[in-house]
């Protein structure tokens, strides 16, 4: 199972998350919010052979967290994963869409310096900019487009831009989200859940739970769910030969 944008940190008790992924062998990308968060993050992953923490400053922070960027620059050399990285253009923040954009390029730019990672990106109402953005700084990087909500249109542009993606449970939930996986290239499909802000009811979701999209997936792809579990496991695997472990 795979779970390729979890927030471990996030959860009251991350440790006991994480031990629990390890046991049943859960792949794990656990995502950062703030450069700060790093040490503490990448501490839970020790010792842990499916946990992998991504280096993010996330859109909604940017405009309190912008002062971290140079951090975040810092660091860069010991991962092979950034994220949450992108946009967020929705009505709540998107007053702060200038630095916004002005985080996020520093960010693709410092990557692009040191020859690229593979980034977890948020792109909710800002799909569009975001593509322009990764378009300036394509080189050796892959983006995963994670719970990816903008129109078709956009979609095929990402795909163009041989874009990547991350689909969960919360997602899929949705008739949208659903039309939107079917239309993804199966080849660039991973499972995700964004817990614990995804919720299945009042639960946060769990890298657990990462299953149940597998189940959705398979029923999109006309497969068994055996099948799509060693299709997106075999996703997993093209997606990490393209970019070189730090
Ligand atoms: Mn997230």
């Amino acid at each position: 199972m795979i779970d390729f944008h979890c927030h471990l940190d996030l959860f009251d008790d991350p440790q006991q998350v994480a031990s629990a992924c390890e046991r049943a062998g859960i792949y794990v990308l656990s995502v950062t919010t703030t450069p700060k968060a790093w040490p503490k993050t990448a501490a839970l992953a020790k010792g842990k052979r499916y946990i992998r923490t991504a280096l993010g400053l996330h859109p909604e922070l940017a405009h309190e967290r912008f002062g971290e960027v140079s951090l975040l620059e810092r660091l860069l050399g010991e991962t092979r994963y950034v994220g949450e990285i992108g946009l967020d253009g929705s009505p709540a923040h998107r007053q702060h869409a200038a630095v916004q954009l002005k985080v996020f390029e520093r960010i693709l730019a410092a990557s692009h310096d040191r020859g690229g990672h593979i980034y977890t990106v948020h792109s909710r109402g800002a799909a569009d900019a975001v593509l322009t953005s990764l378009q300036k700084y394509r080189c050796a990087s892959t983006a995963v487009l994670h719970w990816f909500s903008g129109s078709k249109t956009e979609l095929k542009a990402a795909v163009a831009l041989d874009c990547w993606f991350s689909v969960g449970p919360a997602m899929l939930r949705s008739e949208k989200g659903r039309a939107l996986a079917a239309q993804m290239p199966k080849d660039r499909v991973l499972t995700e859940t964004d817990g614990p802000f995804a919720r299945s009811g009042k639960r946060p979701l769990t890298p657990a739970d990462a299953n149940v999209a597998t189940m959705q997936l398979a029923t999109l792809w006309s497969m068994s769910e055996t099948e799509a579990t060693s299709h997106i496991k075999r996703n997993l695997k093209e997606l990490l030969s393209r970019v070189p472990g730090k």
